[in-house]
């Protein structure tokens, strides 16, 4: 059901698919939420086309939510599935010189495929050619036309076999307002749904249920499309077979987006009218409490869908909640674009919760969002590899090491780890609300936010010194800081564990503490970490990635797109540009071995960058060595803007001699290449290295 939006005919109303969302309204929590229960639903994914990241990300954030319900303790059940119906298909597969059910089981298959390896944890997977589905389809039909809701009559217009739809044109082959395609002219007896009769009652409901459609952006669209009145809807087709046939008239078949809609009922069982039929996943779990949509079939979910359900007598869903668009590079992917994304890149090169983390961390939800490489390989880096990766190796590396391996007493804390538990216990509040809320990219900014606090607070503390001295205070002192720091590493873990499941499945038994899965986050708080509790197995969980990733993953989506991969090889790599030798230092001053073994090269990790007020050369950085974070300031902000500092390897000279510079002490160097006329330009790594290793 993931296709353009589309107008029923005899519509003269287009909502524009352009108008960009609000923040998905704020403020407003599942208030009527029956905490028994919690179904949610992805649209089904029409087969036309193959699986991509768009279709990943609808699927992941439906994944996080039933996972966050699970978590929660609440019994959840989560669909999604394939809609396989229509003239498309049935056209696609003629194209194809295939039947229709094949093509529909290859397309089905790769939706399926991808779900498993991205650990999408849904409970049923809905296929709208399946014999449970075609029954209740029909049952669904069956009972609007006994009640009176379902009429036949003779249709003329122009009909857009893209949209699958009647559209409001006149003349042969008149272009679709939706689409541009060329549109034909059908003239069919149809079975027509009686929707003007529910005009007034949909507009009730929505403004007596706010919560209904989110978020406010579409919420008015759809209030104002259903204002400008409704017409009937034709529900029925006779000029195709790819369908279910219309009970009692097998020359019609229904039409597809009525077939497709009734898939979040028909796979709880409603319609199972036979004697062997289940409907107690029916009555358990349906009304469903979120129908997540894209913002382009808003329309469908909360017009068509909620009038059907009325005139059935059926309870409508207790929330429709649409996103954005996922844009490439800046540009909505399609097909004819080429640039449509493939999940499958991204989970060969980084893994799946690099591209979970990433889509809900970087897209604010309910408004479009942009993906590229670069952006995500950045993200990948600077939170999981050196945030969370590098919080839970340094914090159980030194457990490790000082501890025996055994999570150690804390002992009475000080301001510093007072603040570190006040600021967990706010966030553990926090993330419960926004997450419920559909903020997902602000859940995770605040659970990131005590990453950076610990390891902010390890600098300050440097177990490293504590662990490497015997006497008692500092034993004792040591304890509490590691204890603190794997603390906050626990916590961090079970908040996100919904959103990055493989990884922090493996931090959560790096941490001795088993099967993640049973966590139950009800009653999390500070301080549950017991001492004593043995480590297991320490294997880092985020490898950083370094700049290979991006070109690797532009090439294998080349290759995917590319019809012939071998003109593509041929085509002959640039050749290495090499630099002019820098002119050697004149005359023979030598120095030995021992003059430059004074010199302590360090590498570096920036956490911190920014301008220094009234000098405009000067950058004031933070600069984490392993064993400490040094503030240095360097003359290179011609060069370089403090942000994409951040995260960035640099070579320091970490035995200079304190100096003040603008009022600020520097502790050492960064090391530069200065080039006559130029601009500085950092020294810097090609393979990846760790933070503190000494250059010699
Ligand atoms: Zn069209």
């Amino acid at each position: 059901m993931m296709k353009d939006s589309a107008v029923p005919p005899g519509s003269s109303k287009h909502l524009s698919p352009e108008v960009s969302g609000d923040e998905v309204a704020a403020n407003r929590s599942c208030a009527n939420q029956d905490m028994s229960k919690f179904y949610i639903t992805t649209p089904i994914y029409y087969v036309n086309a193959r699986p991509h990241i768009g279709h990943a990300y609808t699927t992941i954030a439906c994944d996080a939510i039933a996972r966050r319900q699970r978590q929660l303790g609440v019994d959840t059940f989560f669909l999604t599935g394939t809609d396989e119906h229509g003239q498309k298909i049935e056209r696609a597969a003629q194209a194809a010189g295939i039947p229709p059910q094949q093509l529909t089981d290859e397309v089905s298959a790769a939706f399926q495929g991808l779900w498993k390896r991205m650990g999408i944890t849904n409970d049923d997977y809905i296929r709208t050619t399946e014999p449970r589905h075609k029954s209740g389809v029909q049952e669904l039909f069956r009972q609007l036309r006994d009640k009176g809701y379902i009429y036949k009559d003779s249709y003329e217009g122009q009909y857009c076999v893209f949209d699958e739809m009647y559209v409001d044109v006149v003349g042969a082959s008149a272009p679709c307002p939706e689409c541009g395609r060329p549109t034909e002219t059908l003239k069919e007896e149809n079975y027509f749904f009686k929707l003007s009769a529910f005009q007034d009652k949909l507009l009730a409901y929505y403004a007596e249920h706010p919560e209904f459609i989110r978020p406010e952006t579409r919420r008015n669209e759809v209030i104002s499309f259903v204002k400008s009145g409704l017409r009937d809807l034709s529900i029925s087709r006779s000029t195709l077979q790819w369908g279910i046939p219309v009970p009692g008239d097998p020359s019609h078949v229904i039409y597809v987006w009525f077939d497709a809609l009734a898939n979040y009922i028909t796979a709880l069982g409603y319609g199972s009218s036979s004697a062997s039929g289940d409907t107690s996943r029916y009555d358990k779990y349906w009304p469903a409490d979120v129908h997540m949509v894209g913002k382009e079939i808003v329309r469908f979910h909360c017009v068509y869908w909620p009038a059907t359900l009325m005139a059935a007598g059926l309870p409508l869903p207790k929330s429709i909640v649409a996103h954005g668009w996922l844009l490439f590079e800046e540009s909505k992917m399609s097909k004819s674009r080429g640039n449509i994304v493939r999940a499958e890149t991204i989970l060969d090169v980084l893994g799946s919760d690099a591209l979970r983390y990433f889509l809900l961390r970087e897209i604010v939800f309910g408004q479009d969002g942009s993906f590229s490489f670069d952006a995500l390989v950045q993200r990948y880096n600077a939170d999981l590899a050196n945030g969370l990766g590098n919080l839970a190796s340094r914090t159980l590396t030194m457990i490790t090491r000082y501890c025996g391996g055994v999570i150690p007493s804390p002992s009475a804390p000080t301001d510093a780890e007072k603040a570190i538990a006040e600021q967990a216990l706010v966030l553990i509040a926090e993330y419960d609300r926004l997450f419920d809320d559909y903020q997902f990219s602000r859940a995770l900014e605040a659970a990131w936010s005590l990453v950076g606090s610990v390891d902010k607070y390890i600098v300050t503390n440097a177990p490293w010194t504590l662990g490497e001295k015997t006497d008692e205070a500092s034993r004792v002192r040591l304890g509490t800081v590691l204890y603190t720091s794997a603390e906050a590493l626990r916590l961090v873990t079970a908040l996100s564990h919904v959103v990055i499941p493989d990884s922090t499945t493996r931090i959560w038994s790096q941490l001795g503490l088993g099967d993640i899965r049973k966590l139950r986050v009800n009653k999390l708080t500070w301080a549950q970490l017991q001492p004593g509790t043995a480590l297991g197995k320490i294997e880092p969980v985020f490898p950083r990635a370094d700049k290979t990733a991006i070109e690797r993953m532009h090439q294998m989506e080349e290759e995917r797109r590319s019809p012939a991969p071998a003109e593509a090889a041929a085509v002959a790599p640039a050749a290495p540009v090499m630099a002019p030798p820098a002119a050697p230092v004149a005359g023979d001053a030598k120095i030995t071995i021992d003059d430059f073994a004074k010199i302590e090269l360090r590498v570096g990790l920036v956490k911190v960058a920014e301008r220094v007020k009234g000098a405009d050369k000067l950058l004031r950085l933070e600069v984490d060595i392993g064993t400490e974070v040094r503030q240095i300031l360097a003359g290179i902000a011609e060069a370089y803007d403090p942000e994409p500092l951040v995260g960035r390897k640099v070579v320091i000279v970490a035995n200079l001699a304190p100096r003040k510079l603008r009022g600020l002490e520097s502790n050492g160097m960064i090391v530069a290449a200065s080039l006559e006329g130029g601009k500085p330009v950092l020294a810097g790594f090609l393979e990846d290295v760790s933070v503190g290793a000494r250059l010699k």
